[in-house]
């Protein structure tokens, strides 16, 4: 990402939610951005996503111009390379676990068999295999954003994009999830992680602090 800037017009007044943000990613690591409320972390979030498109910058993703792209072919990078984590998990309510993991497998057109296959092995993967048919009411919140991780890892994507995974949760419930995201960074996945909490930052590989949409450098870091 170099030189990222987004604006928002907002009556005669303009808000720099981000201002210049350029760092680099590699496949493997473990990232946390951490910044303060306001700073531009889901506005950031939204252009590593490819859900959103900024003012002036470039991103590179896996050698593709994204902000080049149209918006089938940006949804198709989207699909392909990045699974999303909420804070509040965005599970459907009155679906089960399973048909949560499900649904984005539905869209992609596989059929019933190889769904049912990549949905289990989604659940086993964040250890929920025997709640399959659980609905959200009838699984803890710690349970949930495992579910929600599970519909993430079921189109394989190779980046986890996570905006305050553990926002949600009590402090051991999120170490938990917190030692998932670690898991599943060893088996491979980039994770992308944003949080406004130092202690979870703290257990990414490497942290990038955001403040009034710019990038600090460590040694302004250090001194707030
Ligand atoms: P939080 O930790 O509270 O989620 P954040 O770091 O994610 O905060 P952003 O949501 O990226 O912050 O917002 C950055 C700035 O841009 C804020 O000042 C916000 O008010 C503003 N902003 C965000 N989205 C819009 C929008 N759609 N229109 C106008 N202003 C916006
Ligand atoms: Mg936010």
């Amino acid at each position: 990402i170099k030189h990222l800037s987004k604006f928002y017009k907002m009556g005669g007044e303009t808000l720099k939610a981000l201002d210049d943000v350029s760092f680099s990613v590699h496949h493997g690591d473990f990232v946390a951005i951490i910044g303060p409320s306001g700073s531009g972390k889901s506005t950031l979030m939204n252009m590593i996503g490819c859900l959103d498109v900024p003012d002036t910058g470039d991103y590179h993703l896996d050698g593709k111009d994204v902000f080049s792209l149209k918006n089938k072919q940006l949804a198709d990078v989207r699909n392909q390379k990045i699974g999303f984590i909420f804070q509040s998990f965005n599970l459907l309510p009155k679906q089960t676990a399973f048909e949560n993991v499900e649904l984005p497998l539905i869209y992609r057109g596989l059929s019933g068999n190889e769904r049912k296959e990549i949905v289990m092995s989604s659940l086993k993967k964040v250890g929920l295999e025997d709640r399959a048919h659980h609905r959200p009411t009838e699984l803890s919140g710690g349970q949930q954003q495992r579910v929600a991780i599970a519909r993430a890892l079921a189109g394989n994507p190779p980046i986890l994009l996570a905006d305050e995974p553990t926002g949600a949760l009590d402090s051991k419930t999120g170490a938990e999830v917190m030692n998932l995201m670690k898991e599943l960074n060893k088996q491979g996945h980039t994770i992308i992680l944003i949080t406004h909490d130092l202690d979870i930052a703290k257990l990414a590989k490497q942290i990038i602090r955001i403040h009034d949409g710019r990038i600090l450098a460590e040694k302004e870091a250090v001194l707030l």
